[in-house]
């Protein structure tokens, strides 16, 4: 080849190079936020805000192992398909309960980040969420599946404060501070100050479990079998807690358990209301257990403050108000319930000298 067709090649590649850079790159992040939740994980990109938000569901094909969908898809295909599929969450409880799923569920959203949202990351450092308490193997293994992932270099930032930082309270200072933040599976209590959680506790029970108690609910009184999704959006459109909301009622479809035949019942919001409600006791139980042992000048800001609520399962209407009758403290919504941690996790990551002995550093 001459030299002149050499530089042309070389042109000719630069200039497609910088056409396809054009096309893709409309940001070049360095920073990126990860909520790796029980129910959802969600991704935020540095000036952009939350670009993946889908559940953290992987389906597979029993036989051959392999990967058939991930995220909204996948949970589309729960209760729908052939024995033959199988929708795993990998992540239990807030932990990495299957690692290789969970890293391959990861890069996915990643790379999707590349492929779908045109967003250039150039190994990244990347902040991830973790519950409190958890093992150095469970850190290590969130660690590792956020490298695997690409990211030059993770933090990782305990949930509740990092739903505190999304939740715009300023957890640095000396005030006290506390979070409740109810997801999937489990609800994660915490009194922060100085940017540290002082008092942590955590319940396995939350969103989940209020969606086994209804489909049993309807089993039991109504003698029909319905789906895990079902029960979600029973609980998604007309959930409530407490007294004094309106009453309102759906059409549910199931299969009649004696005939197994399909049948459609409605369902009103009170029945929905008595069977939540059961679900929330070991909560607000925890709740006052966490204010029990609270040193009495934290418990002064926070009753100057209220209760921050966090967590999709904190949607359900009328909790606030039976979390102040049970508390005699003001409770706080949050705008961005489910968006919280990730928002709270990339603040954090934007401003690591403010958050310092917020945030967690690996090697
Ligand atoms: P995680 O952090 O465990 O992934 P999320 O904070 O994403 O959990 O919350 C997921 C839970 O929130 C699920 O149990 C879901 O059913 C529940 N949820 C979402 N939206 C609502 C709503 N509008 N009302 C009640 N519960 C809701
Ligand atoms: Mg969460």
């Amino acid at each position: 080849m001459t030299k002149t067709a050499t530089i042309t090649r070389t042109k000719a590649v630069k200039r497609a190079q910088t056409r396809t850079r054009g096309k893709m790159s409309r940001i070049i992040s360095h920073d990126i936020a990860v909520d790796l939740g029980t129910a959802n994980t969600l991704v935020a990109i540095d000036g952009r805000g939350v670009v993946i938000n889908e559940p953290s569901v992987v389906a597979t094909n029993k036989k051959t192992n392999q990967v058939i969908a991930i995220g909204n898809e996948a949970k589309q295909m729960v209760g729908r398909t052939p024995k033959s599929i199988l929708a795993i969450q990998p992540l239990v409880d807030g932990v990495v309960s299957d690692y290789e799923v969970t890293e391959y569920m990861l890069r996915s959203f990643i790379d999707r980040l590349h492929r779908v949202h045109r967003v250039l990351l150039q190994r990244p450092r990347m902040i991830v969420g973790l519950p409190c308490g958890v093992t150095e193997v469970e850190k290590r293994a969130v660690e590792e599946a956020a490298k695997s992932s690409g990211a030059r270099k993770v933090y990782l930032i305990e949930e509740p404060i990092a739903a505190a930082i999304g939740c715009g309270v300023d957890i640095m200072s000396e005030r006290g501070s506390m979070i409740v933040d109810i997801g999937g599976g489990t609800t994660e209590i915490a009194i922060i100050s100085n940017g540290v959680a002082v008092l942590t506790k955590s319940v396995r029970i939350a969103g989940d479990e209020m969606n086994d108690a209804l489909r049993q609910h309807v089993r039991e009184e109504y003698g029909l079998q319905i789906g895990e999704r079902t029960a979600e959006d029973i609980k998604t459109t007309i959930g409530i807690v407490g007294g004094d909301n309106k009453s309102r009622s759906m059409s549910v479809r199931g299969r009649n358990v004696i005939t197994g035949l399909p049948q459609e019942i409605e369902i009103t919001s009170d029945m929905v209301r008595v069977t939540v409600a059961k679900q929330l006791r070991p909560i607000i139980d925890a709740i006052k257990g966490v204010l029990d042992e609270t040193p009495p000048e934290l418990i002064s800001d926070i009753m100057q403050q209220g209760i921050h609520l966090a967590g999709g399962g904190s949607l359900i209407v009328g909790i606030d108000r039976l979390l102040r009758s049970e508390t005699h403290i003001d409770v706080n919504m949050p705008k961005n319930a489910l968006t919280a941690v990730v928002e709270g996790a990339s603040i954090a990551l934007a401003n690591p000298s403010l958050y310092r002995q917020s945030l967690i550093y690996t090697e």
